[in-house]
């Protein structure tokens, strides 16, 4: 096996802010974690050891290969869920980050059947035509910890996420992917946004119109164009 170069200090960096990020802004707590590729390695991706995010540090991250391992000299725990993010990264070439949380308003989405998460604003044209509900019985039985703890599971997972950019787990959580690490963070916080108004919209009436096709795709675009602005502002705000 070819020794390859070890990721670049700014790439740490990068996610250790989204990290921090997440914290601050509600999507992770003492759980979740978020991953980025290695573009200079693209069958390996970062994360974290197993800890709370919002105290990760450069030191604190590790490179896995697809099948979640860790370097041999790498004796730290890692997330038992790591194979979430190995299986997405698998599975879909275009994705170069991944957002695994349990951030509190999305739980409801995923275990209705009736009331699917869509974009309701121009912020979350992402979710257009509506996130999928990854539904673990199907997978695991009816006896599980809930938990994406193989490489089995995370194959699953990934087949439910399809090419959408954000999967919802049952009784559990969400996963969003991104082409970039910024991109997955900035659509992981508007996951959680979206989730709130529908919530909010729900209760005042069942008659949502919610973007369309065309308003989805183009919103989207817009935003990705600007991802970098709010990202400063939390970054900064994340201390
Ligand atoms: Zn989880």
């Amino acid at each position: 096996m070819t020794r390859k170069k070890p990721p670049s200090r700014e790439l740490l960096d990068e996610l250790v802010a989204a990290n921090h990020i997440l914290y601050r802004q509600g999507v992770v707590d003492g759980f979740g974690h978020v991953s980025v590729r290695d573009l200079r390695d693209k069958g390996r991706f970062l994360l974290a050891r197993s800890m709370a995010p919002g105290l990760v540090k450069a030191g604190d991250i590790v490179s896995y290969d697809l099948d979640g391992n860790a370097p041999p000299r790498e004796k730290r725990k890692a997330y038992l869920e790591r194979f979430i993010h190995g299986e997405i990264y698998r599975a879909r070439p275009d994705v170069n980050s991944v957002v695994h949380s349990h951030s509190p308003s999305v739980v409801p989405f995923g275990v209705v059947s009736n009331a699917p998460l869509r974009p309701i604003c121009h912020m979350s044209g992402f979710l257009h035509p509506q996130a999928p509900i990854f539904e673990i019985r199907d997978a695991a039985g009816p006896a599980s910890d809930m938990l994406i703890r193989s490489q089995a599971l995370g194959v699953a997972l990934a087949k439910s996420l399809g090419g959408h950019a954000v999967v919802l787990m049952r009784g559990h959580g969400s996963t969003v992917v991104g082409t970039s690490l910024r991109q997955a963070v900035f659509r992981a916080i508007y996951t959680e946004v979206n989730a709130k108004l529908q919530a909010d919209a729900l209760r005042l009436g069942s008659a949502i119109t919610f973007l369309n096709a065309e308003e989805s795709a183009q919103a989207s675009a817009m935003n990705d164009a600007v991802v970098d602005r709010p990202w400063e502002l939390w970054r900064i705000a994340a201390g």
